[in-house]
């Protein structure tokens, strides 16, 4: 399922800030891998990669001569994975300040992007997938990072989201209406330097007028999308928060799906255990978008299924649509929901890490620790296999064998989000003003006489 395209591979050896050859030392190393705790461990990095990981004890000879920095009282990790980012077109709320900032919308929302990637690398996020950005800015984003125009972490990047035309997200472009608009999408994003192919399956939130309960795609379409991603070495990722439109995701072989929130018919959410147990058998990742939930709306919670999903042996991964609805500033504590919602510590750290890279294509390439893996490494100050509040302490972040200097992280406010000073919108009210609008027109149906 997990086919590797050679895009996934090019950012790993790009000279731009010198990668520097080294041997970490911590109290604790976790590998990424169940299980992978080595008790006072060492890590060594050779020209961007993992060259060796294991007890301190026994670093082979041939490292020597590196030089070695010692972190006591530190874990020694993979570097984690946002699996659903937005990098431009959403974020800050903010625009020129010129008569017209209409015609600086792509400059303007690459910049952007920049600014939410260095702020998730800053957070320990050395790889971040983006599903949906406006004029392919998160590909723009690859590419200067990749070629050192900024710093930053490794982007996988899914340009505009395919969707129905006016359905979720359709000022972000990529409005399609059949099989053959579909394929035509697909092969223009391929064009255009995508890594991965995001579909809106269902309608969402942020659109006004859009039914997140309602499937925007037959499963037909869906398996287009499916066979032209595969085709092209990519993942297809879905945008799903109806349970229709997740069922007809997972029939139609996505890799991916976003929110997966089980919305019924009648716009309350419901888990279905026979769909999560077929995404399980299927190997389909989930992201949760778990913090902190969507805002209640009466008669139904978007408080995602996260414990539900792992008791039936879904692969959960961390993505929080930082960007467009929550800040970087959220990953950690979108990491504390998820621990606090009833998963192992193991298992979200396992999620942010190697479960991640597979997700967003990147098996193979980063998010463990061993020999050709590409040096994406965190140190962590304490212990967050024990303790994940603990990864608010980076003593290092590593991406690539490069040292990244982190920007000022404002501390996440669950009390202050969504009030108007966080720069983010909590949801726009477009989406939740047609489910209250659609639960009312339903009650004055059901007076209206029936002859
Ligand atoms: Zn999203």
């Amino acid at each position: 399922m997990a086919v590797k395209s050679a895009s996934n591979d090019y950012n790993l050896d790009r000279p731009k800030a010198p990668q520097v050859s080294r041997v970490l030392t911590a109290s604790k190393v976790f590998t990424g891998r169940r299980g992978g705790i080595v008790d006072d461990g060492a890590v060594v990095i050779v020209d961007g990669k993992v060259a060796w990981a294991g007890p301190r004890g026994q670093v082979p000879d041939e490292y020597a001569a590196l030089p070695v920095e010692h972190h006591p009282g530190a874990t020694i990790m993979p570097g984690m994975v946002e699996t659903h980012a937005h990098l431009g077109g959403f974020a800050y709320n903010a625009e020129p300040g010129v008569p017209d900032p209409e015609v600086h919308d792509s400059a303007w929302h690459a910049l952007s992007a920049i600014k939410v990637a260095r702020q998730l690398a800053s957070m320990g996020v050395t790889t971040v997938q983006s599903l949906g950005a406006r004029n392919f800015t998160d590909v723009a984003a690859r590419e200067a990072i990749f070629q050192g125009l900024a710093e930053g972490p490794r982007i996988v990047a899914s340009g505009p989201q395919i969707t129905a035309t006016g359905g979720h997200s359709w000022p972000t472009g990529g409005e399609v209406d059949s099989i053959t608009q579909i394929r035509h999408m697909v092969r223009s994003h391929h064009k255009a330097g995508v890594d991965v192919i995001k579909v809106m399956a269902t309608g969402g939130f942020g659109t006004s007028g859009s039914a997140p309960w309602n499937a925007q795609f037959t499963t037909e379409e869906l398996e287009v999308i499916v066979e032209e991603a595969h085709r092209l070495g990519k993942h297809a990722a879905a945008h799903a928060h109806g349970t229709q439109g997740i069922r007809r995701a997972v029939d139609a072989g996505f890799d991916y799906i976003a929110h997966a929130s089980f919305v019924g018919e009648n716009g309350v959410t419901a888990f279905d255990a026979d769909v999560a147990d077929q995404m399980a058998r299927q190997g389909t990742y989930v992201d949760l978008c778990s913090p902190p939930s969507y805002p209640a709306v009466e008669g139904e919670t978007f408080t995602p299924h996260a414990k539900a999903l792992y008791d039936h042996g879904v692969k959960v991964v961390v993505g929080h649509d930082i960007g467009a609805v929550y800040p970087p500033s959220a990953y950690r504590f979108g990491l504390m929901q998820m621990v606090a919602s009833g998963l192992p510590v193991e298992e979200v750290l396992l999620a942010a890490t190697s479960r991640g890279a597979a997700a967003v294509g990147l098996a193979g390439v980063t998010g463990v620790l061993e020999p050709d893996y590409a040096a994406d490494i965190l140190v962590v100050g304490g212990d967050p296999t024990e303790r994940i509040e603990d990864l608010a302490n980076l003593e290092e972040i590593i991406i690539g064998g490069r040292t990244f200097h982190p920007d000022y992280m404002p501390e996440f406010d669950i009390a202050q989000f969504g009030s108007g000073d966080s720069g983010y919108p909590l949801v726009q009210p477009g989406g939740l003003n047609a489910r209250v609008t659609w639960i009312q027109r339903r009650q004055r149906a059901e007076l209206h006489p029936a002859d």
